[in-house]
């Protein structure tokens, strides 16, 4: 287990739930070998629907209510996790933009439509918690959202204009493990719940890093998720005030899934015990190392083969970005 005292991390996230679902258990790891973890959430994520009768009517087209109540869900996943949470701009200075297309692109506050202002808002954060290692989804969001795809591009705006050197990685969903879970969860015995269609949820091919969760952080990862009951409903038959409604999914090899779990749509989702990131900035084969020894400890840091870290004209002074790591 490597100590990670004085290594700061930063999670730049556009909703609740992002944190954990994209990176609950690489976040929970880093925090348990003593990284300073702090997960900047871009939006309330008001736009949301809420799985659960007792507070359905929280919607936007509702109550308009949903936005504070996810605050608390987004206040018991960081403490499950270990981390410390903040709002980009404070809490409610950017609003959820919904899915593309959808009329709340057009409110005042959409995060889709922040610019130099939310750009500033970061580099304060950078200014005041000097990371070590940046973690955010890639130039498509991760699966199209306009607030990921917007967290994505002022997360790496900020790093350009303060000069930073500091590695990023870009949270992914793996198409080999995702269809290996997917293939060992027998249909779901819950009413409304069906399996996914190839291709439906978006995936990529490769990925730089895979992280193989130690039983600890996937216990913390799932903990994180459930928190968000609004937003997340874990197949494992429990229930919560939130959603008083019990789920389950058989599975056949819980290494492959885990567990299951479904957002508000509904398709079942295996719960992978493993993360996929991107190296998302161009790095030279000592920064690379770097990221490896960051995310390794009890983890396994695999990779596969695939761009921007194979290169060798990395930047000058990355190694002093190291702090604490690997001591
Ligand atoms: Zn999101």
């Amino acid at each position: 287990m490597k100590n990670l005292n004085g290594v700061n991390v930063i999670a730049v996230h556009a909703h609740p739930d992002d944190e954990a679902i994209w990176t609950g258990g690489m976040l929970s790891d880093l925090a348990m070998r003593g990284a300073n973890v702090l997960v900047v959430t871009c939006t309330l994520g008001e736009q949301g629907e809420v799985i659960g009768e007792p507070y359905a009517n929280l919607v936007a087209d509702k109550a308009d209510q949903l936005g504070g109540f996810r605050i608390r869900e987004l206040q018991k996943s960081l403490k499950t996790l270990g981390v410390r949470g903040t709002f980009l701009g404070g809490a409610g200075c950017w609003r959820d933009s919904g899915m593309a297309g959808d009329p709340a692109n057009q409110h005042p506050r959409a995060f889709t439509n922040a610019g130099d202002e939310a750009v500033e808002q970061l580099k304060s954060i950078f200014l005041t918690h000097p990371p070590h290692l940046i973690i955010t989804y890639g130039p498509d969001g991760g699966y199209g959202h306009p607030d990921h795809i917007k967290a994505h591009e002022i997360t790496h705006r900020a790093v350009e204009q303060r000069n930073l050197v500091t590695p990023i990685l870009w949270a992914v969903t793996d198409r080999r493990r995702f269809d290996e879970g997917v293939a060992v969860i027998t249909a779901p015995t819950t009413a409304g719940w069906r399996m996914p269609q190839p291709n439906e949820i978006a995936c990529v091919t490769s990925s730089d890093i895979e992280v193989r969760l130690s039983d600890a952080a996937l216990a913390a990862k799932v903990q994180a998720m459930k928190a968000h009951a609004t937003q997340l409903w874990i197949a494992d038959g429990s229930i919560n005030d939130t959603n008083p409604v019990a789920a389950f999914a058989p599975i056949i090899d819980p290494e492959k899934a885990p567990f299951v779990f479904a957002l508000s749509n509904l398709i079942t989702q295996p719960l992978l015990r493993f993360e996929h990131y991107q190296i998302g900035t161009v790095v030279n084969v000592s920064t690379r190392n770097t990221i490896e020894a960051l995310v390794a400890g009890e983890l396994e840091a695999g990779r596969s083969s695939n761009g921007a870290g194979d290169t060798t004209d990395g930047e000058a002074g990355a190694d002093d970005h190291r702090g604490g790591a690997g001591s």
